[in-house]
């Protein structure tokens, strides 16, 4: 029988199990147990449903680094400004890059001083808008974990197919297992259990994240995007914490299986190739970026315009402290931004930008 994943029933009677569970786990602990989700829309989504306030005698619900707009660095972000700046070229985006800032603008402020950007919902529509205006280079910027990749890999294969040469992208796609190793080696994390990205998980199945208990001895638990659903994730890892186990569980089967969506990940690697590259936050992570490999050389944005930044960017837009938020090492409300100088309106850094970011999400769901 499918069950309404949204029924405030069934999520109060969750909830009631959950908090003697915590208890429970937090006796096994000599604490509260920390939890984190890894997905911006799972932070969102417990923000908008009050999951995080209204557990939050009973255990801490930290966010991780779930955003790919948030984790694009400061340097590829200025790279991103740099090109809209060049004659001729048209800057195909998601509409959530517009207004993040880099060190001295944006690409909402390049367009009010005339840059082209034009905003998509998918990366196949830049590649008709290439085909019907032959005069302009368009750049689509390839900003997503694995979940929006295959799409953006698709995109090259057709453009090559339509023998189109004014399209290319400019990939700073990442991956994520390689950062969740970082986490996982912080000594200063603290982290009990792992709620893992559902959408990421439908392309890279549950295997690919066993690692998390097998090699750090953490439970870790995939998760959809109801409400019901996160309560469920948030159950199986007190229960793990209770017993004592660490397993990487598959809490979203009607939708991620254990070897994930091959043919997505065929095409994602006929086109795209292992990179190390830097997120914002995390510095350099190995393996842990997709660039546009030898075969389709030609679609590559980066290569085809090269622009130059300082090499070392700043960490940080004047005092932002996305790169520890995404760390996980502070809340979004001890950044002494949060709320003041730094708002939905007038935002400081990603974090409160993205539709994802979790300071957006904090300020949007979470200021009382
Ligand atoms: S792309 Fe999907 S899995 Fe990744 S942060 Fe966004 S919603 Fe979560
Ligand atoms: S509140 Fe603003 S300045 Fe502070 S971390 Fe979040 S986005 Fe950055």
């Amino acid at each position: 029988m499918l069950i309404n994943r949204n029924d405030p029933e069934i999520g109060k009677r969750i909830l009631q199990e959950l908090t003697g569970l915590a208890e429970k786990a937090a006796c096994e602990l000599g604490r509260p147990p920390v939890l984190m989700e890894i997905c911006g829309t799972h932070t969102v989504a417990i923000s908008r449903s009050g999951i995080r306030s209204l557990l939050k005698d009973f255990l801490v619900l930290k966010s991780g680094p779930g955003c790919p707009v948030c984790v694009t660095d400061q340097s590829d972000i200025d790279r991103i400004i740099l090109l809209s700046r060049q004659p001729g070229v048209v800057i195909a985006t998601f509409g959530d890059m517009l207004r993040v800032p880099g060190t001295d603008s944006s690409l909402e402020q390049e367009r009010a001083r005339q840059a082209k950007v034009e905003i998509f919902y998918s990366p196949l529509e830049a590649v008709d808008f290439a085909e019907k205006y032959p005069g302009e280079q368009v750049v689509f910027l390839g900003i997503g974990f694995e979940t929006t990749t295959p799409a953006i890999a698709l995109s090259i294969r057709q453009a090559r197919k339509q023998g189109l040469p004014n399209y290319s992208v400019f990939s700073v796609h990442k991956v994520v297992p390689p950062v969740m190793s970082v986490l996982l080696n912080d000594p200063e994390l603290g982290v009990d259990g792992f709620i893992l990205p559902g959408h990421v998980c439908t392309i890279t199945g549950r295997k690919a994240f066993d690692f998390i208990s097998a090699d750090y001895n953490k439970p870790a638990v995939i998760a959809g995007f109801e409400s019901v659903d996160v309560l469920e994730a948030i159950c199986l890892l007190l229960k793990q914490i209770i017993q004592r186990q660490a397993r990487t569980v598959n809490g979203y089967a009607r939708l991620v299986q254990e070897e994930g969506n091959k043919k997505a990940r065929e095409i994602m690697n006929q086109v795209f190739s292992p990179a190390d590259v830097c997120w914002r936050g995390f510095g350099i992570v190995e393996g842990s970026g997709l660039k546009i490999n030898q075969d389709y050389v030609d679609y590559d944005a980066s290569l085809r315009f090269p622009v130059e930044t300082d090499a070392v960017s700043p960490q940080s837009n004047f005092g932002c402290a996305c790169g520890d938020v995404l760390k996980g090492k502070i809340n979004p409300g001890d950044c002494p931004l949060f709320a003041k100088r730094c708002t939905p309106l007038w935002p400081v850094g990603p974090c409160m930008v993205s539709s994802e970011g979790a300071c957006a999400a904090y300020y949007q769901y979470e200021l009382s």
